[in-house]
């Protein structure tokens, strides 16, 4: 797998305020990262300073494995991180024709993207008749005109209407199933969720988790346990196939499931290994739950 993008303590403060707080995060040529936190978590901070649109404070981030100066990989990067802007009386062939002169890209790419974005029918309408998800879509095919490695998107559905949403999505799959790498921030547990296959969770600009989204699903559920022995316990669970991560917390331990185990059975093989539990809960928690546990006291 090749690095697109790697992301090493990385601090920005905006006088007393740390918007980002050492922040590290790697990104892998052909997944979806979603950069998931509330308002105000740092999420756009951390792309305008991986576009070179912030100056960061501390720490470093370097792209295409550091090789290139970031000007020459942000050649290779296609963004959209402010609303879509372009020139309301003309066309969308037009506007899209103006980006490749002022960027210096060939021209030939422009059905080919806007019939991506679903807008090849329209390509004669002028940009002031658009809708904001029509706007949105021209956006997405002007970013992509030069072919970018990775597509960066800020809160791509801000503002859209369902239809709108579900179009822009649809989009964003599509896009990464031809291969380019994406990474959108996001407020949106549920954007996340349907469209990324791995996310960066941030609050208050810390990093809370970062990791695959179907690992943080959980799907198989987990188990809560007590015991006299805990350390008997921890040790038994850790050489069960079925358990993932063992976490301990104030007597309580919690178990992640990685197949299928139901809490019958594990009573029965914890007391034929002499290990006597006084609490032993199965539970499945939605993304949602652990999104907004992870996320919560987000004033505090
Ligand atoms: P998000 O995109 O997750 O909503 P931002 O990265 O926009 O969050 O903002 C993170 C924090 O940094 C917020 O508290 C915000 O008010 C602050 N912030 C962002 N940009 C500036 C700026 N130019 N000057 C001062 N504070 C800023
Ligand atoms: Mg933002």
């Amino acid at each position: 797998m090749s690095t697109i993008l790697t992301v090493n303590h990385l601090t920005k403060k905006f006088g007393h305020l740390t918007a980002v707080k050492d922040l590290s995060f790697t990104i892998e040529k052909g997944n979806v990262y979603g950069i998931l936190g509330p308002n105000g978590s740092g999420k756009s901070t951390t792309l305008g300073i991986v576009l070179n649109v912030v100056n960061k404070t501390s720490g470093e981030f370097a792209w295409f494995g550091g090789n290139t100066s970031t000007h020459e990989a942000l050649k290779k990067v296609g963004a959209i991180i402010e609303r879509p802007n372009f020139y309301p009386y003309m066309t969308a062939l037009q506007n899209l024709k103006l980006v490749c002169k002022i960027k210096d890209v060939t021209q030939s790419k422009i059905e080919e993207k806007l019939d991506l974005v679903g807008l090849l029918d329209r390509k004669n309408s002028k940009f002031r008749t658009f809708s904001l998800g029509m706007k949105q879509r021209l956006a997405i095919a002007s970013a992509l005109l030069n072919d970018p490695e990775i597509l960066i998107l800020d809160e791509p559905t801000n503002g859209l209407d369902p239809q709108g949403i579900h179009q822009i999505r649809e989009i964003i799959k599509t896009i990464a199933a031809k291969g380019t790498t994406i990474l959108l921030a996001s407020h949106l547990l549920d954007e996340v969720e349907k469209v990324c296959s791995h996310v960066v969770i941030l609050r208050k600009g810390e990093k809370l988790y970062s990791g695959r989204v179907d690992s943080l699903q959980a799907s198989f559920g987990f188990f809560e346990l007590k015991s006299d022995d805990l350390e008997k316990l921890k040790s038994y669970l850790s050489t069960n196939e079925h358990f993932g991560s063992i976490k301990q917390e104030n007597g309580l331990v919690t178990a992640i499931l990685t197949s299928e185990l139901n809490a019958h059975t594990l009573n029965k093989l914890l007391f034929d290994k002499g290990i006597i539990v006084s609490h032993l809960v199965k539970r499945k928690e939605s993304l949602e739950e652990q999104f907004l546990a992870l996320t919560k006291n987000v004033n505090a």
